[in-house]
């Protein structure tokens, strides 16, 4: 555990999100490299695991009179729920109460659990569902909500054969509402940030209902909570659908919306809702062209890499807006989702991403574009044409990128070209080399590269390549995942079980 603490990527996340205005006290930020979780943080996560884990802390009678060693959080069950928690959001299962486990936990998010297993009965009985919008307390013009809420109910009818009605005053099925703090359903909203909204499952009375927190800044765009992105999903527990684990799903309990990315239904949205309802007529019609976009699975034998990086001690690897963090202390490796480290500093599908170390600094690359980050923030005067970097103009995006640290020199891989970057006087070193007289055995053009435990391992489709720089060989070849260590999570298995 102390090892995860040392994590200075780890601390930066944690700074992020702090910047996003959260109801709940900063956490104390340890001032030694090894100090542990302050109390208030330790009370906070317990508080997060009893709320969205079902974890039953013991009386405090029986606290005290058990031993206060970390085998006592095993004893009562709470390393077990911080485990399950960690793997819900791709997190090293280490069942402690890490800095970035408490940054994850301090996202903002949906109210409800995310361990309750509603089963396949729990849906409505007609297909037909009207819905109303309550009170005076909307945050925008009423016609903008009215707007949003249609668009958010229509993710839903274009694969399943649902429709929604809207009234004005009679009962409806589905009452949504703006309420803040207490009010009176038991689960009481926390002010800005925290907890965004929550919805009752089908059912009569508040059954359907959904409650948005009226504290919170809506919008309908990235400056505070997108409110489309929140009804999507609060409309998903509305139609009787748990929390998915999956990070490209609606029904992912974090607040994920990006404005550099088009919500849409995932597929597994499209597959838990078709299962509880059927598919709508016109389904195949509406996606026959664009099918629902798949959250990418490491163990995919066909899975290919956007781009590799060292970071930190972690190695990441980037496919379409996802990525998965390995890191040396876990050998499981979850996926998560690339802007839940850079926020939407960072576009979808890149091309090439390296670490520069010694500038601490990450360098991402789209196209003709780059991006440099600095503690994880975008610095000024980015996005730059990767011209600025000295390439010429024919040449219009980067395959990959490989950085050496002890040389100060990064090379760059474009086509069947690389070039060979100076990163002390941040200047290209001349002309560029073909790859097959520099890393002969290695077949260009490549789609990433990264240096880990002393070998250059080059991707390409679905396979790596381990080359020797020394002996200028490949010493092997094997799938592109093999360092993902395919092992599903338990929580992947349980949905697919689903
Ligand atoms: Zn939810
Ligand atoms: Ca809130």
């Amino acid at each position: 555990m102390k090892m995860l603490w040392l994590s200075l990527l780890t601390l930066l996340m944690l700074g992020q999100t702090l910047v996003m205005g959260l109801p709940v006290q900063a956490p104390d930020l340890p001032t030694q490299p090894n100090a542990g979780p302050s109390e208030a943080d330790q009370e906070f996560a317990e508080e997060y695991l009893r709320h969205f884990y079902g974890y039953q802390p013991k009386s405090e009678r029986q606290k005290r009179t058990a031993d206060t060693s970390e085998d006592a959080d095993w004893k009562t069950g709470l390393c077990d729920k911080f485990q399950s928690m960690q793997r819900f959001f791709g997190l090293p299962p280490s069942g402690e109460l890490t800095l970035e486990t408490l940054a994850v936990m301090k996202r903002p998010r949906c109210g409800l659990s995310d361990v309750e297993r509603f089963g396949n009965t729990i849906r409505w009985k007609k297909n037909t569902l009207s819905y109303r919008i309550a009170g005076s307390n909307l945050p925008i013009s009423a016609s903008k909500v009215n707007k949003v809420f249609r668009a958010a109910w229509k993710l839903w009818s274009s694969v399943a054969p649902m429709e929604f009605r809207k009234r004005n005053r009679k009962e409806a099925d589905i009452v949504i509402s703006f309420l803040n703090g207490d009010h009176k359903d038991g689960s009481p909203f926390d002010g800005k940030g925290g907890i965004l909204a929550h919805a009752f499952l089908p059912g009569s009375g508040v059954g359907g209902d959904v409650h948005f927190d009226a504290d919170e800044d809506w919008s309908f765009n990235s400056t505070g909570f997108n409110l489309f992105a929140v009804a999507a999903h609060e409309f998903g527990h509305a139609l009787g659908l748990p929390h998915s684990s999956d990070p490209g799903a609606i029904m992912y309990p974090a607040y994920n919306f990006a404005s550099n990315y088009e919500l849409q239904l995932s597929f597994r949205d499209v597959k838990d809702v078709q299962h509880l309802y059927g598919i709508s007529p016109n389904f195949a019609s509406l996606f026959s062209k664009k099918p629902p976009p798949r959250t990418p699975d490491k163990c995919d034998p066909d899975l290919s890499f956007d781009a590799v990086t060292e970071l930190q001690q972690e190695v990441v690897f980037f496919k379409d807006r996802f990525m998965w963090r390995k890191h040396p202390q876990s050998d499981e490796t979850g996926i998560t989702l690339i802007n839940s480290l850079w926020s939407d500093s960072v576009p979808p599908f890149l091309d090439a991403v390296y670490e520069n170390v010694e500038r601490n600094e990450v360098v991402f690359f789209k196209g003709h574009q780059y991006w440099m980050l600095s503690q994880l923030k975008l610095k000024e005067g980015f996005p730059r044409n990767i011209s600025d970097l000295g390439f010429p103009s024919r040449i219009k995006s980067v395959d990959a990128a490989l950085h050496f640290r002890n040389d100060r020199h990064t090379v760059f891989f474009t086509g069947h070209e690389c070039w060979k970057y100076n990163e002390q006087q941040m200047m290209m070193g001349g002309s560029p080399t073909l790859i097959e007289q520099v890393w002969p055995g290695i077949p260009a053009p490549i789609d990433a590269a990264v240096l880990y435990e002393g070998f250059v391992h080059f991707f390409k489709g679905n396979i790596q390549y381990k080359y020797d720089a020394n002996s200028k060989r490949v010493v092997s070849t094997s799938p592109a995942n093999d360092l993902l260590e395919c092992k599903k999570h338990h929580n992947e298995i349980l949905t697919e079980r689903r």
